[in-house]
């Protein structure tokens, strides 16, 4: 069992008791029973079982607590549970879904377009592939090999045929393959991801938009993770602007904002550039859309009950930082130098290696060795050396082939090959990007093995 720190468990415990007078709205003060009380301490005292998400040493995976506004916002509109999906059932949250869209659109540079947010990436990458399937029957979606699983898997919910275009070894799709494949025809709708799950790749979007338009393919882009990072793709990029520039010029995108938006799970997002899409989602409803004839959410969405309270955290949390470069571009901006500094420590140590230099905030490396068998051992015990001194990675497996063809003096014996991932999604971790680094290489080079 992995244990979080007892003090902050002991911490958890009080903030809970805290919470306990406040937790109604339509009473003065809230009084729990014995039962429930022990009940909630239980509860935390179980939620010891976790690592430690919110630690400058974690820099595993794409996981850190909310921001402070999102927490409170959320708490504070869960008091009254509102629902997103129909206009008297959250009047207030759903004008602010509206209105966080709209940003999230305008920050893209999209012209117009009709969006709302979702439980989840999934969810929003559904809808986009739902769309594209009725505005081009029995047609193809294709994604990159570094795609996220999940289109391939909504791709056969909905019965369409999906097909994987390669990756490069920067782990962007190979354009080469993608052409080949266009020219094969069949082809109704290209999946770009800006951000791959894995290593944080981009896929060039621009020259993606370019070969669909001769091709009269759909582009969707799946920005889950790297969606915000447009912010840095300013006069003054730390990311490479290009293929962010292209996005006015796509079908679709969707962003998490409860990935890199700083919110609690529950928040996906999703954007068409092509309003008239929502008649895809039309449908009656004899016992919900009463109140008015604006527009509900749930009238141009597949889910039906959505936390209004999840509006209310994106929308205070936009408010309180603002979305553009100064804002929450300055947050992501410091996980980005913190990949930055981490990756040229690698690119300058005798013992380590680059999986492929970092695109956003996500670092791949591994242990300068002879054998892909042997760089497995080596990540496997960099990574327990890591974590007894406090810091969690995560590993990746990757093609042992796709890694050796920019590394001429590994050899291959075997399939796969386990490399260290490390997510530096945290704006803390820039403090301690240069001690992490030393002691990442440390942990790859030979000695660091002898433990
Ligand atoms: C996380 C992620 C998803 C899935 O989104 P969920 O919010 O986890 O459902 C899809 N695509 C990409 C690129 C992702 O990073």
């Amino acid at each position: 069992m992995t244990e979080l720190p007892p003090e902050i468990v002991a911490r958890l415990t009080r903030t809970a008791r805290l919470l306990e007078p406040m937790a109604q709205l339509w009473e003065e003060t809230t009084l729990l029973t014995d039962r429930q009380r022990e009940a909630v301490d239980e509860l935390t005292r179980r939620l010891a079982d976790n690592y430690p998400y919110g630690d400058v040493r974690y820099i595993g995976q794409i996981l850190k607590p909310p921001h402070p506004v999102a927490w409170i916002s959320y708490a504070a509109a869960s008091l009254i549970n509102p629902n997103n999906h129909a206009l008297d059932a959250g009047p207030a949250t759903s004008a602010m879904e509206k209105e966080v869209v709209g940003d999230i659109a305008e920050m893209f540079g999209m012209p117009q377009h009709l969006g709302h947010l979702t439980s989840s990436g999934t969810i929003a990458n559904l809808e986009a592939l739902y769309v594209a399937r009725e505005l081009a029957p029995d047609t193809v979606v294709v994604s990159s090999q570094a795609a996220h699983y999940t289109h391939g898997r909504m791709s056969q919910l909905l019965g369409v045929t999906h097909e994987t275009i390669p990756q490069d070894r920067l782990g962007k799709m190979d354009l080469d393959a993608l052409e080949a494949r266009l020219e094969g025809g069949g082809v109704g709708t290209i999946v770009a991801t800006l951000g791959t799950t894995s290593l944080g790749a981009l896929d060039p979007v621009d020259e993606i938009v370019t070969l669909a338009r001769r091709y009269e393919a759909r582009v969707h882009v799946d920005a889950a993770y790297g969606g915000f990072h447009t912010l840095l793709a300013t006069t003054d990029p730390c990311v490479d602007p290009r293929p962010f520039h292209a996005l006015p010029h796509v079908d679709s995108i969707v962003v998490d904002p409860h990935k890199h938006g700083l919110q609690p799970y529950g928040c996906g997002s999703i954007l068409f550039s092509d309003p008239t899409v929502g008649r895809f989602f039309a449908h009656d409803s004899p016992y919900t859309y009463f109140t008015s004839s604006e527009l509900h959410l749930g009238e141009i969405s597949i889910e039906c009950s959505r936390a209004g309270a999840a509006a209310a955290a994106l929308w205070a949390t936009l408010r309180a930082l603002g979305l553009d470069r100064d804002g929450l571009g300055e947050v992501l901006s410091k996980g980005r130098q913190a990949a930055v500094m981490i990756a040229d420590s690698v690119r300058g140590s005798e013992t380590a290696r680059l999986v492929a230099e970092p695109e956003l905030d996500i670092v791949c490396t591994y242990a300068a060795s002879g054998s892909t068998s042997e760089v497995s051992r080596r990540s496997e015990s960099a990574f327990k050396r890591l974590q007894s001194l406090g810091w969690h990675v995560a590993k990746l497996q990757v093609n042992s082939e796709w890694l050796a063809t920019a590394d001429e003096a590994l050899i291959v014996d075997s399939d796969q090959t386990t490399v260290l991932r490390c997510c530096v999604m945290k704006p803390e971790h820039l403090v301690v990007a240069e001690e992490f680094a030393s002691t990442l290489v440390d942990a790859l080079a030979p000695s660091g093995s002898c433990i």
